[in-house]
């Protein structure tokens, strides 16, 4: 009797939204999330033929379907959460598209003793998918809301090997790094040099370069060696602006 006291309780609790972030999703979710994955996969294989560029890795693939995107967004519709588009996750900014996220991921080309970092937590979705394939992420959010928010997001998650600081990502973070890759989640005209000076050599930078409110160039730098880089363009997206702090 006790237990289905309990048992009713926490299904109330669930139903309400109380217990949503560590239950785990139905079938029709699990599904949804599947065929996710096919539609990137898929995507990927049509822009290899048309454009040339690298397919996504199996690695990459496999942390896309272990990462619950419903959890990271504000839609609790999984036919929404796991469409592939990109969403609203509040204060004017954006979850991507979970195909650019993938691609993202896969140019960043994360080996598993890799330390990562990520300017632009947002929700934290990107953060998570790296948490699957690196050693250590450090990610810098300048919302204090969205970062307290992805914070709870990753912990309820058990991603313990993901750091969270809240501050302008101009500067990087040095004491996390330095970083055998860096994953920019918002578009800015350059490539902050400190960025740079935090990559090791032979590590990869990935980012849209451009100008705000319009389409910008995802763009790969590399760095071959001290003060050296080489800069490949990979394609046209479109990206919430890099803001910066008064301070
Ligand atoms: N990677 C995120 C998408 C974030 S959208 C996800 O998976 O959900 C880009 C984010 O960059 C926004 O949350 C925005 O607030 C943040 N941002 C913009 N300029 C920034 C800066 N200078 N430093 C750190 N974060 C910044």
């Amino acid at each position: 009797m006790k237990t289905l006291l309990l048992l009713l309780i926490y299904m109330l609790a669930v139903a309400r939204g109380a217990i949503a972030q560590d239950a785990p999703e139905d079938t029709q979710c699990v599904r949804e999330r599947a065929a996710m994955v096919e539609t990137i996969r898929a995507h990927a294989r049509s822009y290899v033929s048309v454009s040339g560029q690298q397919g996504l890795s199996e690695r990459v693939l496999k942390a896309m379907g272990q990462t619950q995107r419903l959890l990271f967004v504000p839609e609790r519709s999984c036919s929404i959460a796991y469409a592939d588009g990109p969403l609203p996750i509040g204060l004017g900014q954006t979850i991507s598209q979970p195909y650019i996220v993938a691609l993202m991921t896969e140019l960043a080309d994360v080996a598993p003793d890799d330390v990562v970092l990520e300017v632009g937590t947002g929700s934290g979705y990107q953060a998570a998918i790296l948490a699957h394939l690196a050693r250590k992420v450090c990610t810098i959010e300048i919302i204090p809301q969205l970062a307290e928010a992805a914070a709870k997001t990753l912990k309820d998650l058990s991603h313990d090997n993901v750091s969270i600081r809240l501050g302008d990502g101009y500067a990087g973070w040095p004491e996390c790094g330095p970083f055998d890759a860096i994953v920019v989640s918002a578009a800015l005209g350059q490539v902050p040099p400190p960025l740079i000076d935090q990559l090791k050599v032979g590590g990869r930078l990935v980012m849209p370069v451009g100008p705000a409110y319009t389409t910008q160039t995802l763009t790969v730098v590399e760095k071959t060696g001290p003060g050296q880089t080489t800069t490949r363009a990979v394609g046209l997206v479109r990206f919430v602006p890099f803001t910066r702090s008064k301070d």
